[in-house]
């Protein structure tokens, strides 16, 4: 402290939320630097649940600051959604700030993003479908639009027009897709709609007028929020208060890093927390990772430990490992130490928090992947860089001692079989989830 980055470790899902949490009682302000709606956090307090998707997991602190960066793309209803949801539960919402800068994502981004994944059919990526890969990818061409386009009608009106009118090819196709599709299904073509699915009529997804009218009252509702954020973490982090830079997804979901093209769309590892939120390397003193007990993913891609046998089916159900945003049922396997040390190399991570060491409860034997065989037999210690080398690699491990003591109840490290981690990626393990519950961690100091 006082710059902190809190990643996932993993392939997301690993608990950075209920960590962030956690570690947000010594902060002030709580920052989310990269992704959008695609991500979900839970925190469980007292009982109740919470899940987030764009808003900050420091938002059930009323007195510290939710920034939602720069790096992020935010669809403006799904976010004035998430805030009436936590009004309602009685949250305060009056300390989050947006950035100006960040990126929407816009109703053709949705679109678009459904029908890249329909096009690709069997090789799909596995996307939410929620349009962030559309947006960051209009961000790069200067085609994006931003928050603080929503404050000036005549420019948001401009943008739009701009943006919609390159993806008319784009959007034609979809709705000529959507035609096909229709009459597959042996429905009545409705023309009217596949027609106007093409600017200037009255659908009002992709209708300019509709559309910019629908994204100045959106301006109007969140205008209270909008700032310059960068500004704001610079000053908290001068006045030697303590920022958490909170990430999404994960370092092997990472565009640049990752399983590449099954990866997301921005960069969720450590060094991503100063372009997404707009601060220097220097402002960043501790990155902590956020790891399972074992591994989880969703959608496609290599996964070297992935089981499907019954030890995996124990982690999906006792581990309820179904995605937040999308319900999908995440694919389990044993914890990955190459792939987990990769990360560790790959953030500079000072310190590791394992998570749901209790859903491993009653496995007699447990495995941890310690290297991996190559489709010749040739020994691979690292993380292969190259692609094809990881989809065939075997993964060779080393057996622990399983529990069959119920952890939820602990609340020390003896007796945890995790040292063996710790030494192998060599960081050292500072929290362990030993249940969802807030008071479910076993702090070590
Ligand atoms: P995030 O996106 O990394 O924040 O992860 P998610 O919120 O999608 O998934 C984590 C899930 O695991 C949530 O339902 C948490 O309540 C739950 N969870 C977090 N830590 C623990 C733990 O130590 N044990 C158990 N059983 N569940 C946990």
């Amino acid at each position: 402290m006082p710059g902190l980055v809190i990643v996932g470790a993993q392939w997301g899902d690993e608990g950075k939320g209920k960590v962030t949490d956690l570690l947000a009682e010594s902060a002030d302000a709580v920052v989310r630097f990269q992704g959008g709606n695609n991500a979900g956090h839970t925190i469980v307090r007292d009982g109740e649940e919470f899940k987030f998707h764009l808003i900050p997991s420091g938002i059930l602190y009323p007195e510290k600051t939710c920034v939602i960066g720069n790096g992020v793309v935010l669809d403006p209803g799904i976010l004035l959604g998430e805030i009436d949801g936590l009004r309602r539960r009685g949250i305060d919402v009056g300390n989050l700030r947006i950035s100006a800068n960040a990126h929407l994502i816009m109703p053709y981004h949705v679109l678009l993003d459904t029908a890249g994944e329909t096009k690709l059919g069997k090789l799909s990526i596995g996307t939410t479908r929620r349009g962030i890969g559309p947006c960051y990818a209009d961000k790069a061409l200067r085609l994006g639009i931003r928050v603080q386009d929503l404050l000036d009608e005549k420019i948001l009106r401009t943008k739009i027009r701009a943006a919609l009118e390159p993806k008319q090819q784009a959007l034609r196709e979809l709705s000529v897709q959507r035609r096909k599709l229709r009459k597959e299904a042996g429905e009545e073509a409705d023309k009217a709609s596949a027609e106007q699915a093409i600017g200037g009529a009255p659908d009002p997804r992709l209708d300019l007028h509709a559309m910019t009218e629908a994204h100045v009252s959106y301006g109007h509702r969140l205008e209270p929020h909008i700032a310059d954020t960068s500004r704001l973490c610079c000053e908290v982090l001068d006045e030697g208060r303590t920022v958490i830079f909170e990430g999404a997804q994960a370092t092997l979901l990472d565009l640049d890093h990752g399983t590449y093209p099954f990866v997301t769309s921005s960069n969720p590892i450590a060094g991503a927390a100063c372009v997404g939120a707009g601060v220097g390397p220097t402002d960043i003193d501790e990155v902590w990772g956020v790891a399972k007990a074992y591994a989880t993913r969703v959608g496609a891609g290599p996964f070297p430990t992935e089981l499907e046998d019954e030890v995996g089916r124990h982690m999906l159900e006792r581990g309820h490992e179904y995605g937040t945003t999308t319900g999908r049922e995440r694919r389990c396997g044993w914890i990955d130490l190459v792939a987990l040390r990769y990360a560790v190399r790959l953030n500079r991570m000072n310190a590791l928090a394992v998570t749901k060491l209790d859903v491993l409860s009653g496995i007699e034997r447990l495995r941890v992947a310690v290297r991996y065989r190559s489709k010749e037999g040739a020994v691979l210690d690292r993380f292969p860089y190259h692609q094809s080398i990881l989809h065939s690699a075997q993964p060779e491990y080393e057996e622990l001692p399983g529990f069959d003591v119920d952890v939820t109840g602990c609340r020390s490290l003896a007796d945890l079989p995790l040292d063996f981690i710790a030494d192998f990626v060599d960081v050292p393990i500072r929290l362990v989830g030993v249940g969802p519950g807030r008071d479910q961690v076993v702090r070590i100091d």
